[in-house]
């Protein structure tokens, strides 16, 4: 059996939407700092899943992506956040939906991916197995930044609170490749804008938000959900990467099928088992990174 020891690699996003200029340099920042956490581990030695993790985390802690702390607020003003982690070993994964009281839902997502036998908890269930995992719930208070809470005031004032295809946010994944040529893939969002209670999007979907398989590749995407679980998309480019795509060839493939077959608007982040990158998104912006060959980090918008 050939080896599949080699080079690390490493790519997260920040959301593909139209990042307003006076957030592009936070959204830069952020994802760089979550690049060299990630890369730290896996510089060491340390595992994909671990540094999927990790980085998510960064991202979720940053109050200026839709993750965690900073996310969107939904109609009733309260933060409902989905998140997913999956293995492309194994193909476990762990996921949350409609959380309200966990800070890092990827670390819940961890917890059950390492506990089995579900995948997916939502609400109030999911939020006893992180607390039974040892994961300190939190405050709802503590996720809400004044950027949102005056965002979801104004728009309710005008009558406008409703969610739109035209306004999908900044959700956060990574996926990674370690040394020893395991790959893994997360994501994590508070969602779309003044979406209706209990709604869950792509994100903790297996195969729509997320896909991983060592295989052939590992997928995060964002956009807008309703579009992105018409067609599974994460899934969609993993195949086409197993079918013989590049990655960069295989993401455009699919956010043209996200345009064409259900007119969505979104993008995504892909690494095959080899280390190679790709993205693509049909939104005005995206915020992605990787770290390049000669270990510099790389940040577009
Ligand atoms: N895909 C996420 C959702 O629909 C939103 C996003 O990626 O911005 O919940």
């Amino acid at each position: 059996m050939a080896s599949r020891s080699g080079q690390p690699s490493l790519m997260v996003h920040g959301g593909a939407w139209n990042i307003p200029a006076e957030l592009e340099a936070d959204c830069r920042a952020g994802c760089a700092r979550a690049l060299q956490t990630g890369w730290q581990i896996l510089a060491q030695g340390g595992s994909a899943i671990d540094a999927v993790e990790a980085a998510i985390v960064v991202l979720e802690e940053d109050p200026v992506f839709d993750a965690g702390v900073g996310s969107h607020l939904n109609a009733d003003g309260v933060v409902q956040m989905d998140a997913i982690l999956m293995d492309g070993e194994t193909l476990n994964a762990g996921a949350v939906a409609a959380v309200e009281h966990i800070r890092n839902p990827i670390r819940a997502a961890r917890c059950i991916l390492e506990k089995g036998p579900h995948i997916l908890l939502a609400g109030t269930g999911a939020e006893r197995f992180a607390a039974a995992c040892g994961i300190p719930l939190c405050e709802p208070s503590e996720l809400i930044v004044p950027r949102e809470k005056q965002r979801w005031e104004a728009l309710r004032k005008q009558g406008q609170l409703r969610t739109t295809p035209e306004r999908p946010g900044s959700t956060v994944g990574a996926v990674a490749r370690d040394a020893q040529g395991r790959i893994a893939a997360g994501t994590s969002t508070g969602g779309t804008f003044g979406k209706h209670p209990g709604r869950i999007g792509d994100s903790p979907l297996v195969g729509c938000g997320c896909y991983a398989d060592s295989e052939s590749a590992a997928a995060s995407a964002t956009g807008w959900g309703e579009s992105i679980m018409k067609i599974v998309m994460a899934k969609m480019a993993v195949d086409l990467v197993r079918a013989g795509l590049s990655p960069a060839a295989a993401a455009l493939r699919s956010v043209h099928r996200l345009a064409e077959r259900v007119q969505g608007s979104g993008g995504l982040i892909l690494l095959d088992r080899l280390g190679r990158i790709g993205a693509a998104f049909n939104t005005p912006h995206m915020v992605y990174g990787y770290v390049a060959a000669d270990g510099s980090l790389v940040v577009h918008t």
